[in-house]
């Protein structure tokens, strides 16, 4: 099985986040991008679906170059242009969320279900500290999100949930000392996670406040080798995904481990983004993979 995704970004106004580890920048605004676009409208990203799923994309992924959940008025347009391939359309779509906003507006619950999303991706920095994990990622005091209490209304609403936890020392920030793969599939099963995803922090390749945080905090060589061979003696292999990640599984939850995202494997589509202009690209790094 050999799945590729269709990523659609979900234009935002800037991130309420302040990730030190964005490679984005902290987010910036791109609503104004997708207002401006004459390619906002339906059967701009219609026929951009159609195509890719024909391509032989079986996932559709929302992310964003801030917290897609911030653009609700957008996520609830695209169900209406997916309703419109009706049983062409995809099956398993997913969102990528730092869980910001899903505790304190349920709307945004409402609207996932109308789009058909069956996965809810939760980014996580520290599953065993609020404050820790809040402060890390910049959240503001005035959206709470108590990981529990989230992860319980994720299940409630019928969703899978992922952790998808960003791998850093954490014992640079709490008394919690950096933990082992066993730490964390315990940690996830006790928040009901049905999958759990361990990323490898991208540094940007240049000098900048990015690269440095990530350096210093990001897991260490070792600590990921680490990692990697815990998972492959004590997990079940399940299959290799098209971009070269393999799926394992242990006791009822799925396990996959990221080392580097941003890197190009070979000259096949991995994926292909339809990003806020409302084009088709196939890599994310580089704008001249427009497609059309
Ligand atoms: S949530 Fe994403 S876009 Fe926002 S600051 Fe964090 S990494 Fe950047």
């Amino acid at each position: 099985m050999h799945g590729q995704t269709l990523q659609i970004v979900v234009p935002t106004a800037k991130c309420v986040n302040h990730c030190p580890f964005c490679v984005v920048g902290n987010g910036r605004n791109s609503i104004a991008d997708w207002e401006s676009t004459s390619r906002n409208e339906g059967t701009s990203y219609i026929r951009r679906m159609a195509y890719a799923k024909e391509y032989g994309c079986d996932t559709m992924v929302l992310t964003a170059n801030g917290e897609p959940l911030q653009n609700i008025k957008f996520l609830l347009r695209l169900a209406g242009y997916h309703d419109l391939l009706g049983v062409a359309g995809f099956h398993k779509i997913e969102i990528q969320t730092t869980g910001s906003l899903l505790f304190s507006n349920r709307g945004v619950l409402k609207a996932l279900k109308a789009l058909g999303v069956s996965t809810v991706s939760l980014s996580v920095c520290d599953p065993w500290s609020d404050v820790v994990n809040d402060k890390i990622i910049g959240r503001p005091e005035r959206v709470p999100t108590p990981l529990l209490d989230i992860c319980d209304l994720i299940k409630k609403w019928g969703f899978i949930l992922r952790l998808s936890y960003n791998m850093i020392q954490l014992d640079n920030f709490s008394l919690h000392q950096y933990s082992d793969f066993l730490g964390y599939l315990s940690r996830a099963a006790s928040l009901g996670a049905d999958q759990i995803t361990f990323k490898r922090l991208h540094a940007l390749d240049y000098d900048c406040p990015q690269r440095e945080w990530v350096l210093k905090n990001g897991v260490t060589e070792k600590q990921w080798r680490n990692l990697l061979d815990d998972i492959k003696h004590r997990c079940s292999p399940l299959e290799e995904e098209m971009n070269g990640n393999m799926r394992y599984s242990i006791n009822g939850i799925s396990v996959l481990a990221i080392g580097d995202c941003m890197s190009p494997r070979d000259d096949s589509y991995r994926y292909l983004i339809i990003r806020e202009d409302g084009r088709l690209y196939s890599r994310w790094e580089d704008k001249g993979s427009l497609i059309f």
